[in-house]
Parts: structure tokens; sequence; C-alpha cells
């Protein structure tokens, strides 16, 4: 029986329309040659372009598109001209996050053979983990609400248990799947500042007795300096890495430093209702309307979006397709086969994923 998914897409600003345009027409494609499913596209306006037209950021109506969605398809968002009156960028992307209460930032960091990564890595090292960054308090709890006392400035630090229960159970049971995969050992690692802050303290205790429901797992700790060391010094020994937002931030933006840059930096922000699926890079505005953008982490967003919906509602050939997919863009970054300008080739971003396509279907 064909099961049929609403897919809310924003298109974004910059190249995000330049590489969801061939995305979307690619899984169209794919569930088209499919018996198992059918994806709707409803695209919604929503960015910074957006509100510089109407003065609204995220419109209310996108909003409950998103909401009534299966899944949202979001592109690069933000433009760093045009911004709020408080001068920080538009980034309707945190609002959907927070609104929608999508607390698990997955952050996938693959390094496939060919992959341009500054790293020197033995052929029998592989490196294949998963960032899990909360994204929605942490440090980034006051985002918004200016706290500046003449000389001084605040920021509030928020965890709470309710969300960081959910996290740790999220990047359990993301190990265990992993596990039955062959992808890893079966570990997970918090990661954090617990020898200094109180309240990271509190995050390891609450990681510990939600491990501990685990005994098929190895669970751990990394304070966070250590870990921006070890993910350079030896990435291949992680597994599942899971921490607060503000680490997670910068600890992601390294990973995709570790992949050879953002333009091959897939993403993932879950929770337990709903899910968006985002390429890690911005709008990257120097490059825009050149036909010059890497669509791949679009593409590998759009893959993991699949498999999360098979995933979740049992439709086996989809996480099929998800994987196909996957393999195509491993097989051109190998080749170097019709490959963007970032990646050493000379394919616009039209061609780079019309040559997926010719692979696939
Ligand atoms: P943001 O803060 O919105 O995440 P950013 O400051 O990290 O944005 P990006 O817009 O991601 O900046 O761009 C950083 C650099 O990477 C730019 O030189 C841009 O051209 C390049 N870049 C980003 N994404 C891609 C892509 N998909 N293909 C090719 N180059 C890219």
């Amino acid at each position: 029986m064909t099961k049929t998914f609403q897919i809310a897409v924003f298109e974004g600003d910059g190249i995000g329309p330049e590489i969801m345009a061939p995305t979307v027409d690619l899984l169209s494609a794919l569930a088209k040659a499919s018996d198992a499913y059918e994806l709707t596209f409803h695209t919604v306006n929503a960015g910074a372009q957006h509100y510089a037209d109407t003065g609204v950021s995220l419109p209310a109506r996108s909003l409950e598109t998103a909401r009534k969605a299966d899944a949202i398809l979001l592109s690069a968002m933000g433009l760093p001209s045009i911004r709020y009156p408080d001068g920080t960028e538009i980034s309707p992307q945190i609002e959907l996050r927070k609104a929608l209460h999508l607390f698990a930032g997955v952050r996938p960091v693959r390094i496939t053979p060919g992959q341009p990564t500054p790293l020197k890595l033995a052929d029998d090292k592989i490196v294949d983990f998963v960032l899990i960054r909360e994204s929605t308090e942490g440090l980034f709890y006051s985002q918004g609400s200016r706290d500046v006392r003449g000389d001084e400035a605040y920021e509030t630090l928020r965890i709470t248990r309710d969300t960081s229960e959910k996290l740790f159970r999220f990047a359990l049971k993301l190990a265990q799947q992993r596990k039955t995969k062959g992808r890893g050992p079966g570990r997970v690692t918090c990661v954090d500042k617990a020898n200094v802050f109180s309240a990271f303290a509190f995050f390891r205790e609450i990681f510990d007795a939600e491990a501990a429901k685990y005994p098929d797992l190895t669970a751990d700790h990394a304070y966070v300096d250590a870990t921006a060391l070890w993910m350079v010094e030896k990435p291949w020994t992680f597994d599942v890495m899971v921490t607060e937002n503000m680490f997670g931030d910068i600890l992601s933006d390294l990973g995709a430093g570790l992949m050879g840059g953002l333009g091959l930096a897939p993403s993932a922000d879950i929770g337990e209702h709903h899910a968006l699926f985002q390429p890690c890079h911005g709008s990257a505005p120097d490059i825009a309307g050149q036909g010059l953008a890497n669509p791949f982490a679009m593409i590998l967003s759009a893959a993991m979006m699949l498999d999360w919906l098979g995933e979740q509602h049992g439709v086996a050939a989809m996480c099929a397709d998800a994987a196909r997919l996957q393999a195509a863009v491993d097989e051109a970054i190998r080749t170097r086969d019709t490959v963007t300008r970032d990646l050493g080739g000379t394919a616009s971003t039209k061609g780079a994923v019309a040559a997926l396509s010719g692979k696939l279907l």
C-alpha cells in the first residue's frame, strides 16, 4: 500500500532556492519510481528576504503548515545584509526549533573516500559519528532577551530535566539503531564541562540515570575542550556524542570542517512530534545566483528525511532510497565526477543533481 507524506518546504535565502529546487525534483522522481510512498510538497514563505518584503520573518500560516506536515525540508536561511532592528540576523529556523520543540539537533560527521578532509587518515580509520546538539535551551535560552546592565551583559544557561531526558533517550536509541545496522559499537558520549559548572554536573547526572537503562550500550563522558582536541586527533573513536546547545553549535562546525567544509554537512532537528531537515551551511550570498552552490548537503539532508520518515512509518523502501541517495553522493565525491567548484569540479548546481538523478533513476 502506498503511503503519502506531506512535506513543508522552506526555500530560504541566497543559494537556498537554488539547492532546494533540484532536491525537490529528485525526491519527487524517487517517489514516483516507488510504489511504496508518495511525497506532496507545500512551499511556504519565511526568511530574510520575506522579512524585508513584508516585515514578517516566519508567517503564522507557514508555521501552521510546518506543524501539520509529516516532515519539514528547509534550505539555507538568513542574509547578513537584512537584520532585525537590534542587529541580529533573521533566523526562522531557530524560531521553528523552539515552536515545534525540536530538541535534538542531529549532525552526522562522515568522511568518505575522496572527501576533501584536512585530516590525514590511515585507510583503516573510518570516521562516522553523530553529534547530537540540544537545540532549544542551554546557552541559547536567553537569546533575543537583551540583558545589558550598564557595563555588564548577562545570558542564562538553562538545562531542564525534561528536555535533557528526552535528548538522552534520543541519543541512546540512535546508538542502538546504529549498532543494529553495524555502523557503530553502541557508545554514547556525554560532552559537558561538569568539572566547572554545576549546570553541567546536573546534565551529566541525568545522562547517567538514562544511560543506566540501556545496558547493551557503553556510556561515557568527555569535557568539551578535550572533545574538540579528540575530534581532530582521533575522530574515528566516536560513535554518538550528545551535548548542550552552545557546545554543539561550535563542535558541529568543527565536524563540518573535518568533512571538508559546509557544502557536505547535512543536519536534522528532531522532536517528539516533528522533524526538520536542513543543510548546515548558510545562504552563501557571495555565490548566490551563479549556479555554483554545492547541493550535496541539501541532498544528504533530504536523504536523512527519507530515512527518518521510513523508520517512523515502517516504509523500508524510503530507508532504501535514502541509502541509495547517500551512496550516489559518496560515489560522486569519490570520483569527483560532475561535482561543483568547491569540490574541484566544474558542474553547476543543477548539473551535479542531474548526474545523481541519472545514476539513481
Ligand atoms: P550562517 O552564519 O548563516 O550559517 P556562514 O557565515 O556560516 O552562514 P555560509 O553562508 O555558510 O556562511 O558561507 C560560508 C562560506 O562557505 C562562503 O564562502 C560560501 O560561499 C561557502 N558555502 C556555503 N555553502 C556552500 C555551498 N552549498 N556550496 C558552495 N559553497 C558554499
